[in-house]
């Protein structure tokens, strides 16, 4: 099966084994830029007033294509999602003054720990 990676544009076919011939493996990326873009996943923790604020990043960089590791982010929402605590999603977090005072009122709102997963974190 041919495929268009979402990162260099170039079309890669998908590898599979003898086992997982009929299976519906997906991929969005190529190898290449799998190894180019390994994930690496960090965790900040930003105390709030009376909650803490979770930040889970999964790579040192930005990425253009916020879809391209779309699987790895399902995986990693639903480890996080057995926490039963709220998650937020987004493509870069920047942390400033006014977000953290926005995420510390929402958590005495919530009362509980907010958890950040976000493809790059700058602090
Ligand atoms: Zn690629």
């Amino acid at each position: 099966m041919n495929i268009k990676c979402l990162i260099c544009k170039k079309n890669f076919i998908l590898k599979r084994a003898f086992k997982d011939l009929l299976s519906c493996k997906k991929a969005y990326v190529c190898d290449k830029c799998v190894k180019e873009n390994p994930i690496k996943i960090q965790f900040n923790y930003l105390p709030l007033t009376n909650h803490q604020l979770e930040i889970v990043s999964l790579f040192e960089k930005p990425y253009l294509n916020y879809d391209a590791f779309i699987i790895e982010y399902s995986q990693i929402y639903q480890l996080l999602a057995t926490r039963n605590k709220p998650i937020y999603l987004y493509d870069s977090f920047v942390l400033k003054e006014q977000n953290l005072l926005e995420f510390d009122y929402l958590a005495t709102q919530l009362d509980d720990d907010i958890i950040i997963l976000t493809n790059t974190y700058i602090d």
